[in-house]
């Protein structure tokens, strides 16, 4: 081989590895974007099953059953979407439209 060729092949090398290096780079962000997604999941998944734990109707209480309205309004108090563009997630940027517009039509 000579030396021009051996060179021509170094440097396609280099090329490869630079590709594969932008591609790592491009995998690495999307594990943290998913590792991010997945906590907040858990977050969430966490709040609703609170909700969800805490409304369950108990004996001598008075009844519940009808209150749905009430619910919703009020998980949409403690940060979370009811429309049902969003349901169930964190509302993160204040106010949503969607939810308002859903809580004022019922
Ligand atoms: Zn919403």
């Amino acid at each position: 081989m000579d030396k021009q060729a051996m060179f021509a092949q170094v440097a396609h090398l280099e090329e490869r590895i630079g590709e594969l290096y932008g591609e790592l780079g491009s995998l690495k962000q999307k594990i943290m974007e998913l590792l991010e997604e997945n906590q907040k999941l858990l977050i969430e998944n966490e709040n609703l099953r609170n909700r969800v734990n805490r409304q369950t109707p108990k004996t001598g209480e008075s009844s519940v059953v009808g209150e749905g309205f009430d619910t919703l309004a009020r998980l949409y108090q403690e940060g979370f979407h009811v429309c049902n563009v969003h349901y169930g997630s964190l509302r993160t940027e204040g106010d949503c439209l969607f939810c308002l517009s859903f809580l004022h039509k019922s």
